[in-house]
């Protein structure tokens, strides 16, 4: 038996030869919602509906579409991603246009490169990194991918499977750094040698990693698949410590300075939700779960109070960190003027004689390095070379004296 249904209007063949309470239930509808047409005569619950039958399902209630299926913002086909905060909703199609379209925007917006730019984009064989590097190639830029094999046990393993099989299924080119094979120590043990935590190790070795790789292989400028969820949890951080250095620092591009490649995040306009569902919906294998030593994540707790606050006003996360962009991050623009000079130890830009990752390496290693210095003055520089990756509680959970 044939069922018409309407809003959007389609055509459902379903077991005829009984009531229509039945077919009804089969189709999960409510029947106080509908009425039930054959012909020109109305049926109700009761009656019964034969195989030859044409009956036309016609939903009742005004004030906007009764059918609870969304439909495409752009195309009003049946929609399968909802952006709330957008107040929108797209098909499959119509959402990964809207994904290149943020990212073009984010990119036009703060010149962040050109087509003829060699881009290196950080991955991780997590959903926003691998995502942007899909993004960027869809768009035809000049891109590579970086890896950093940090040894967290299968966590590592995985995400570099993921990584290199991304690589190879779009004959993409992947440089590969492993801290235990070229730097001597893994995160793990860095966490359990060091005095900085294991979160601040792993960030610090993936700062200079990343820009280390850019400048030794000439890439322009490398990419991060930061987005709107991460940095609005970032400037919660930052905000309910008015760290204004952080703050100074948190911007989707920070540009390339003596001896510093320039950084971008062209993600910043999309919420997690929107790069999950970008990877899901190409298809793209990424590691779900998250590192298994991130304990008692404090970014984590800041991405649950933005969400909640989300939960009721939807835009509330992207009105306070894109707003902050365009109206309060002038106001903190950076004051201090430091100045760079090569690492005696790896050339590498610094404030200081050692770069903070040759400190800590060194300190992992149980290595000299030059005069031991005071708690105040490793700060100091932690603070000056630090971007805006890492959550300061992260770096500051390193037994700070308080
Ligand atoms: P996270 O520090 O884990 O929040 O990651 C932030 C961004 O850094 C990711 O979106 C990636 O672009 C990059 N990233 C993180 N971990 C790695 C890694 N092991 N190798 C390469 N890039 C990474
Ligand atoms: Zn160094």
């Amino acid at each position: 038996m044939k069922v018409r249904l309407r809003n959007p209007d389609q055509e459902v063949e379903v077991a005829g030869g009984r009531k229509v309470h039945d077919v009804l239930g089969e189709l999960g509808i409510n029947p106080d919602t509908v009425l039930v047409i054959r012909e020109r005569e109305l049926l109700t619950r009761e009656d019964r509906v034969a195989e030859a039958d044409l009956i036309e399902i016609r939903p009742v209630i005004s004030g906007g579409s009764s059918d609870n299926r969304m439909k495409c913002r752009r195309c009003k086909a049946p929609a399968v991603v909802e952006i709330r905060r957008h107040n929108a909703a797209f098909c499959r199609d119509c959402f990964l246009r809207h994904v290149h379209e943020q990212v073009k925007r984010a990119i036009a917006h703060y010149d962040m490169f050109e087509p003829r730019d060699r881009v290196l984009v950080a991955v991780s064989g997590g959903k926003d990194s691998l995502a942007l590097w899909d993004v960027l190639l869809e768009l035809g830029y000049r891109t590579d991918g970086l890896y950093l094999g940090l040894g967290i046990e299968e966590y590592s393993t995985r995400s570099g499977d993921l990584v290199r099989a991304f690589a190879r299924e779009r004959r993409a080119d992947l440089i590969e750094v492993d801290l235990e094979r070229d730097f001597g120590f893994d995160v793990p043990t860095a966490g359990k040698r060091g005095s900085r935590s294991t979160c601040a190790v792993c960030g610090l070795s993936k700062r200079y990693v990343f820009n280390k790789a850019a400048r030794d292989h000439g890439y322009d400028v490398v990419a991060t698949g930061h987005n709107l969820d991460d940095e609005a949890a970032t400037l919660l951080g930052n905000t309910l410590r008015w760290q204004t250095d952080y703050i100074a620092r948190q911007f989707p591009v920070l540009p390339a300075e003596e001896g510093l490649a320039r950084k971008v995040k062209p993600l910043y306009r999309l919420s997690e939700l929107e790069t999950a569902a970008y990877a899901f919906l190409r298809g793209i294998d990424y590691v779900v779960e998250e590192c298994p030593l991130v304990a008692g994540n404090t970014q984590l707790r800041y991405k649950e109070a933005m969400n909640q606050l989300e939960a009721t006003s939807p835009g509330t996360k992207s009105q306070f960190f894109l707003s902050y962009l365009d109206r309060a991050a002038p106001l903190f623009a950076r004051q201090d003027d430091v100045t760079l000079a090569p690492c005696e130890r790896c050339a590498q830009p610094t404030t200081g004689r050692f770069c903070a990752f040759c400190r800590a390496q060194a300190q992992i290693l149980g290595e000299r390095l030059g005069e031991p210095r005071s708690f105040e003055d490793e700060e100091r520089q932690l603070v000056a070379e630090s971007a805006d990756e890492v959550l300061p509680a992260e770096i500051y959970a390193a037994g700070r004296p308080s």
